[in-house]
């Protein structure tokens, strides 16, 4: 690599011997829903504190061998990353800005005290598993491959310190379109008493614990018949959604975004805010207060909310409600035109002017 000086890594490829036929594949390719579906191989490599980066691998997808004691089951030294792969229509396969995912599992082990994987192999396993697994990639409206790849503490000891071994994981599941039948706005349930971050917290990094916490305010969204939730910092400023970053749009066509450093700095938001600076738009980053909000929607300042992430790329806030108010939100195009434009330039519909695009 010339920037790291590192030599790319020698995968050991062994290959999956039960492999769903062609047939199966295209089947699940069909209507491959989210998640649910694997492909047919995963790529690990280990670090140890004495050997560093080491034995990295192509393997038959397949349940993982760990002692009971590993650490990540008690103290939940883990970090993951969500990223998808295109299948452009002349037949080749890209990322989008891979190597910001690469970057934010970098910060998000620093927090977890997990080695950093460098950049180079990062983008390296990406490339592995592509190798292997190419043919996962759906070629369908708004289909992609998503790629999920994760860290954790591996060692078998039951004292609370960083791990001394650790796998690094990449497997891989087909995604079908994130909304059927158009882009829907969603209802947003705001979360009061319970929060998804603290200063100081883990709110910036991609951790399973951040996700546990949310699970039981986001069922209270469901009972409240909304889709999502919203989290509030200690000062009742807005944070992000469960699994998403928030947007607001003002009149002069101002752009405002919460900056936090509990916030997951989400790579669909910078890549959004970059296209509407394209545009002129003046980008801000900074508190938004419910108040804020709340008068904002009320006295017509701020025209359109959205939510945008990797999975649904950009979502129109069409509702926010709270224990003792309904908030209706205003509708532009804004959010529509940008999730558009950002899609054709994944999708290779556009020329890819940003140089956002790595092929797989
Ligand atoms: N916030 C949270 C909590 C998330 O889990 C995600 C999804 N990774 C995002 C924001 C959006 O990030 P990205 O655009 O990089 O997918």
């Amino acid at each position: 690599d010339p920037d790291t000086g590192l030599d790319p890594l020698e995968f050991a490829v062994t290959r999956n011997l039960a492999a769903k036929s062609p047939a199966q594949r295209d089947e699940i390719l069909a209507s491959p829903g989210f998640g649910q579906h694997f492909t047919d191989h995963m790529v690990d490599v280990c670090w140890s504190v004495r050997g560093g980066w080491h034995r990295p691998r192509v393997s038959p997808y397949g349940p993982i061998s760990l002692d009971p004691a590993a650490a990540v089951l008690h103290y939940g030294q883990e970090i993951f990353e969500g990223i998808k792969a295109y299948r452009h229509a002349d037949g080749s396969i890209h990322t989008f800005r891979p190597d910001q995912n690469g970057r934010r599992l970098q910060r998000s082990a620093r927090r977890l005290a997990l080695p950093e994987l460098p950049v180079p192999y990062f983008l390296q396993s990406l490339r592995e598993l592509i190798a292997v697994d190419g043919a996962w990639v759906p070629s369908g409206a708004d289909q992609s491959l998503y790629l999920r790849p994760f860290m954790f503490a591996k060692e078998a000891f039951l004292g609370v310190r960083p791990a001394h071994k650790v796998a690094y994981y990449l497997i891989a599941s087909p995604a079908g379109a994130y909304f059927k039948g158009g882009v829907q706005p969603v209802s947003i349930w705001l979360s009061e008493d319970y929060s998804r971050a603290g200063k100081g917290g883990t709110g910036a990094a991609k951790t399973g614990g951040n996700y546990a916490a949310s699970l039981l305010p986001q069922s209270e969204a469901y009972e409240n018949e909304c889709d999502q939730v919203v989290f509030l910092d200690q000062d009742r400023n807005i944070e992000e959604l469960g699994g998403m970053n928030v947007v607001f749009v003002y009149k002069d066509g101002t752009i405002v975004t919460p900056q936090s450093d509990s916030i997951l700095e989400g790579i669909t938001r910078d890549s959004l805010l970059q296209l509407a600076r394209d545009r002129g738009h003046h980008v801000v980053g900074r508190n938004v207060s419910l108040t804020e909000w709340r008068e904002g929607v009320a006295s017509g300042d701020i025209v359109e909310v959205f939510a945008c992430g990797t999975a649904a790329v950009v979502t129109p806030i069409g509702i926010l409600k709270g224990k003792d108010f309904i908030d209706e939100q205003p509708t532009g195009t804004l959010a529509l035109e940008l999730r558009q434009e950002l899609t054709d330039i994944q999708y290779g519909r556009v020329e890819d002017k940003h140089d956002w695009l790595y092929r797989l």
